[in-house]
């Protein structure tokens, strides 16, 4: 073998051993094996060699030619598997180690009771719609009988933003908005947030609130009782105990409070229903002229009722939770429950 062709294959050699990725290994095959390759060159050059010694020489640079692809090969598979290797090594799974824990997300208990709600009544024809937080006072307020004199403001400690902006009191003022939009029959019912500067176990300075309406020509008090008791008894159970107490609301005339047999006793009297056995549940009347007047409906000729209700009220009698602040403080030990 001449001393160029040993020189070379060292050098081979010593690069491919510095060859640490595919493509440097690559590099090296072209720079010696290549068409304009070291090796390649050096068999081109035959016309220099003595002619006595061109057969071995052809011989050996084919030799080392080989023997240099059979190594390059070697070495690109010595690193395929040693990256299949580092692949297996980090995947690897202990299968002893114990599962980890799937945790589900589930609707908010006063999501559920809102959706319950609205299903029922979506069953005798109601539709749900919305309306603004931050309110007019006039649809809040006057729009509803309750002039800026009238005790009744006195009755809800109300969030101004300005002088005549406030954060709803209730959701009362989705009933006058849909009213001046729409001509009767109407069938609504408005779920969402309200807030009154209020905060005890049983108060906090936003709760939600779900209002009925229904306007229609021939509206009477024993649709009002029907509806109520249909949504009452798909609620708390079929065999529910209602009665219906006269009250008074500035918005509705006559008025009247409903309350179901305590569910936590059944009338016996405990904590809950105060000894009373009785829980009230939900405001409602017949819409009071004046209303109709503000909206441009002939009281004449048009009857409806409205019906007001909150629902962590429901969801606490329902789940049977004694503080009305759970709700909002996101405890997941809490809301994991329902
Ligand atoms: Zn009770």
């Amino acid at each position: 073998m001449t001393g160029e062709l040993e020189v070379l294959r060292e050098q081979a050699e010593t690069e491919l051993r510095k060859a640490g990725s595919e493509e440097e290994i690559q590099t090296v095959r072209t720079r010696f094996l290549g068409r304009k390759g070291l090796l390649t060159g050096l068999l081109r050059n035959i016309a220099n060699v003595a002619p006595g010694d061109r057969p071995q020489f052809g011989k050996d640079c084919n030799e080392v030619k080989e023997a240099l692809a059979a190594r390059i090969d070697q070495v690109l598979a010595g690193l395929e598997a040693s990256r299949k290797e580092q692949i297996i090594l980090r995947e690897r799974i202990d299968v002893t180690l114990p599962g980890r824990v799937v945790r589900h997300g589930r609707l908010h208990p006063v999501t559920q009771i809102r959706e319950e709600i609205c299903r029922i009544f979506a069953g005798l024809g109601f539709s749900v719609v919305e309306g603004p937080e931050i309110e007019l006072d006039y649809y809040n307020f006057e729009a509803l009988n309750i002039p800026k004199d009238h005790p009744a403001r006195d009755m809800q400690d109300t969030f101004y933003v300005e002088d005549n902006i406030v954060l709803r009191t209730h959701t009362s003022p989705v009933q006058v908005r849909i009213m001046e939009k729409t001509r009767p029959p109407v069938r609504i019912l408005s779920p969402g947030r309200v807030y009154r500067r209020d905060s005890d176990i049983s108060h906090t300075p936003m709760f939600h609130q779900i209002e009925g309406l229904l306007v229609d020509r021939g509206i009477t008090f024993g649709d009002l009782k029907g509806v109520l008791t249909v949504f009452l008894r798909q609620m708390f159970g079929k065999d529910t105990a209602l009665r219906f107490r006269p009250s008074f609301f500035p918005f509705t005339e006559p008025s009247a409070e409903v309350d179901i047999r305590c569910v936590m006793c059944r009338g016996k009297g405990c904590r809950v229903c105060g000894q009373s056995g009785w829980l009230e549940i939900l405001g409602s009347g017949m819409v009071d002229p004046a209303v109709f007047e503000n909206v441009g409906y002939d009281p004449e000729e048009f009857t409806g009722f409205a019906f007001g209700l909150g629902l962590e009220r429901i969801a606490m009698l329902k789940f049977g939770i004694s503080d009305i602040r759970l709700f909002f403080e996101n405890d997941l030990r809490f809301l994991e429950q329902f």
